[in-house]
């Protein structure tokens, strides 16, 4: 008999979790509270230890119009000269697989594709759109807003960084701690920017299958910068910018990375193109890791888990592994009383992984140190240098305006290169 599992939320994390769970044959239902079941937002980079993970669920990065990224081009926000450089192209030799850019709304439509689809491995996943889930019992009861209860054998909360559930399972999970800096995001059509002839000159500058990291040198212990890739077949480029957080009385547009103080007239341009778009912008905060992850028959995954901050691109990727890894420890499992069993070996093998990365998420400049310090707390094994080592790297650049150019590229590196992926 299959186990009967409802899934909370159809995020990136919960239809990786449905698809995997799916394919190691159990019946699977979804909850998610919106009436559609669409990802909105702009662009993400999947990097090799998320991409391994839907290779093996079938994912096709061609139906999701991914581009595959070659390089991580350092620029100089004012010159816009190329300061470092990291070759990504090798990424698959090096690390498994590949180093992608996709659009969220493809992601997610591919990875529904899987889920919903008749054929393919397991019965296709049951999807229940309006379905807000209030609370939840350890015992595997689910109470929707509209009163209605429903029962599995193991419920899986994917409801994100605002999970309800999450203080079901671990009621130690201290607030979100402010970073001071924010986030903001935009979208422009590779047309508009093409026929700007100064914008299709930086285009060319920063290469077709580059990550453009274009950072403001003008005060290198401020955290400011715009990284740009494109997606959806080259037909759309996306910008995330990074800065300090103002206050300015929920003015979005003025809270945005201040391009203006840059001198180039291509980075005042997108700034310019910034303020014209819908550009989405939020605060960015910390959280510590939690202690526990599952109780009895609920387990949490994703950011409603490990909630981390963006600059390493590891938030989604990690969600993704975690839906992987239930998929493999819930192989060959047919009795219900051997979930909790099964969930404690999920969370031996992702929770201090994870923890790592959710750390790491926060090296700053001058303070690796301090990170340093946390991340060995969850080495494997405990108290392990392994870790230390690889922050080595970003305390060899003294020079503080390279390591401010360096401390972003070297830290995602490390992540790739340390993080072997489950399955
Ligand atoms: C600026 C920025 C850039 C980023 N770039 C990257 C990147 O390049 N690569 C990367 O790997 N990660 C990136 N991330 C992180 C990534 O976006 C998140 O880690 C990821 O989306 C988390 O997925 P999730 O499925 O856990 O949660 P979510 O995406 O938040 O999904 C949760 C789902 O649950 C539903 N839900 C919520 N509450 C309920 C409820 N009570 N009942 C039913 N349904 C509910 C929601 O409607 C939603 O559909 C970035 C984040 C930011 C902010």
């Amino acid at each position: 008999m299959p186990l009967k599992v409802i899934v909370v939320g159809a995020g990136i994390g919960g239809l990786s979790a449905a698809v995997a769970l799916r394919q190691a044959g159990h019946e699977v239902e979804i909850f998610e509270k919106s009436a559609f079941a669409a990802e909105v937002g702009a662009a993400l980079m999947v990097c090799p230890n998320g991409t391994r993970v839907l290779n093996k669920l079938g994912f096709s990065f061609s139906n999701a119009r991914a581009i595959i990224l070659k390089r991580i081009n350092m620029m100089d926000g004012q010159t816009l000269g190329t300061t470092a450089a990291v070759d990504v192209s090798r990424a698959e030799e090096t690390f498994g697989a590949k180093l992608w850019a996709v659009h969220r709304v493809d992601l997610h439509k591919e990875l529904l594709r899987l889920a919903l689809e008749e054929g393919g491995m397991g019965q296709p996943v049951k999807l229940r759109l309006s379905s807000e889930v209030a609370t939840a019992e350890m015992d595997g009861t689910i109470v929707l807003k509209d009163g209605s209860v429903h029962t599995a054998d193991l419920i899986v909360a994917a409801d994100g960084l605002k999970s309800a559930l999450q203080s079901i399972v671990s009621k130690e999970a201290g607030p979100p701690r402010a970073t001071g800096l924010s986030a903001f995001r935009f979208l422009l059509d590779t047309k508009v920017l093409k026929a700007d002839l100064k914008l299709a000159a930086t285009l060319d500058r920063k290469g077709s299958s580059d990550v453009g990291s274009l950072q403001d040198t003008h005060d290198p212990t401020k955290v400011r910068y715009i990284v740009w890739y494109e997606c959806r077949d080259g037909q759309t480029q996306n910008f995330v910018g990074i800065h300090p957080t103002r206050d300015v009385n929920g003015d979005n547009q003025e809270g945005k990375l201040r391009c203006d103080r840059w001198s180039n007239p291509p980075a005042n341009l997108l700034y310019e193109h910034s303020r014209s778009t819908a550009a989405k912008c939020w605060p960015l905060f910390m959280h510590a890791p939690l202690p526990h992850w599952y109780k009895y028959r609920i387990v949490l995954i994703g950011d409603s888990a490990h909630p981390m901050l963006p600059f390493n691109a590891q938030g989604a990727v990690s969600a993704m592994e975690d839906g992987g890894a239930l998929g493999y420890l819930f192989q060959n499992i047919e009795d219900a009383k051997l979930v909790p069993e099964r969930l404690e070996l999920f969370q031996r093998v992702r929770a201090d992984r994870v923890a790592r990365v959710q750390i790491l998420s926060n090296v700053k400049l001058g303070r690796e140190k301090q990170v340093e310090e946390q991340v060995r707390r969850y080495a494997e094994p405990r108290g392990s240098s392994k870790s230390g080592v690889l922050l080595a790297g970003a305390h060899k650049h003294s020079d503080t305006k390279q390591a401010c150019q360096r401390t972003w590229s070297s830290t995602l590196l490390m992540i790739m290169g340390e993080f072997e992926c489950l399955i």
